[in-house]
């Protein structure tokens, strides 16, 4: 028996978004239900794991794209192959465009608790800067539809740090996203990633990233805002209210073994990790003819293991456990009571963590404190 996340990834979306890397496809209805046939074989051939599951994610792509019937029968083979826990999360992502009090209530009728709706802004233009085809009004149906049907686990995704975009608009979001109240909101700052129109309009000089300085200005008041509103900011880009953090990601934080399953869905399970190919032909043919769709693996050396979970960990507020040995070496090093003097980082007893302030510089500290805690200095 044992314990794990199930990740479920719906790759079909609306549109392509200019800023976006993840393995979607755009239109192909008709191949919405052999996807999800395939989704169910792959779960019926991780049957020996044999759960439970604690937590299901299904995220892409767009899972509101495709009928919630289908979502229901990948629901019904992780139940039937896997197990759910009694207590499960189950949490959709759901594209404001594609969903109605009607949908939002067959989600429920399924057993999903948790909607995490994909806003990015509250103000048009802003949308218009990241080429979504939504708008601030569609954003504010799919939420209340959400609320008219009982979820009381909302969930709203923000970009910050939109090239082209204000601050004043940006402001206008936040303080937009508060006065709806969610339980839970996660906040991105834009990353400008290989492979997506985006970079290559950045090459040809047609994007300018938001300045480095004012994306830390733009952070701290974000957090400064959610944080005086009652929000915890329990990882470097989520917040919630008391008792609503994301079970799931929380596990991608503290080393729950994971599977995922669909076109490019990542795992990690007896401490291998390993993925699925990204094209939808090659997942479809797999399937269809009984072999594996996983197009790479890698086993995770105790050193790389030490490391992962000591830069995963120290992204949420609980930060890392440390051995007595690493304690020493913290205990002893003059660069961490620098550290943790101007309030970036802290040892509360064996737990070594970073402080909201140091959320914001977390990719340079946990660099720092990974040499700290590996060679003391
Ligand atoms: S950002 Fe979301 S909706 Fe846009 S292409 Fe990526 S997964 Fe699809």
């Amino acid at each position: 028996m044992m314990v794990l996340g199930l990740y479920i990834h719906v790759p079909f979306c609306p549109q392509r978004c200019p800023y976006c890397a993840f393995a979607t496809v755009v239109g192909q209805g008709d191949r919405h239900g052999p996807y999800t046939e395939a989704i169910c074989r792959e779960i019926e051939s991780w049957a020996h794991l044999s759960g439970p599951v604690e937590t299901v994610f299904l995220g892409g792509g767009t899972p509101s794209q495709i009928e919630p019937a289908l979502i229901g029968q990948m629901l019904e083979a992780a139940q039937r192959h896997l197990g759910l826990h009694s207590d499960v999360e189950i949490a959709v992502e759901v594209n404001p465009k594609t969903v109605d009090r009607e949908k939002f209530a067959m989600l429920k009728v399924l057993g999903c608790n948790r909607i995490s709706i994909g806003v990015q802004a509250f103000r048009d233009a802003d949308l218009q800067h990241l080429g979504r085809q939504h708008s601030a009004a569609d954003v504010e149906r799919a939420y209340a539809a959400a609320r008219a049907v009982g979820f009381a686990n909302v969930s709203l995704d923000l970009v910050a740090n939109v090239p082209g975009g204000s601050e004043a608009n940006w402001h206008f979001s936040i303080e937009r996203a508060i006065a709806l109240a969610p339980e839970h909101l996660s906040v991105y700052s834009l990353t400008i990633e290989e492979g997506t129109i985006f970079a290559q309009r950045r090459r040809r000089g047609l994007l300018e990233p938001v300045a480095d300085d004012r994306q830390a200005r733009t952070l701290e008041w974000t957090d400064a805002q959610l944080v005086a509103a009652g929000y915890e900011h329990y990882e470097v880009s989520n917040y919630a209210r008391p008792g609503y953090r994301s079970r799931h990601n929380w596990g991608y934080w503290t080393g729950v073994p994971y599977l995922g399953v669909g076109l490019g869905a990542h795992s990690f399970i007896g401490g291998k990790r390993f993925w699925n190919t990204r094209d939808l032909n090659a997942y479809l043919d797999a399937m269809d003819q009984g072999r594996s769709p996983c197009s790479g693996e890698e086993t995770i050396a105790p050193d790389a293991a030490r490391r992962e979970r000591l830069w995963l960990g120290l992204r949420t507020i609980e930060g890392i456990e440390l051995t007595e040995e690493e304690i020493g070496r913290v205990q002893s090093s003059r660069r961490f009571a620098d550290l943790a003097e101007v309030g970036y980082a802290a040892l509360e007893g064996q737990r070594l963590h970073l402080t909201r302030a140091g959320f914001l510089l977390a990719d340079a500290l946990s660099l720092e404190l990974d040499r700290i805690v590996e060679e003391g200095q």
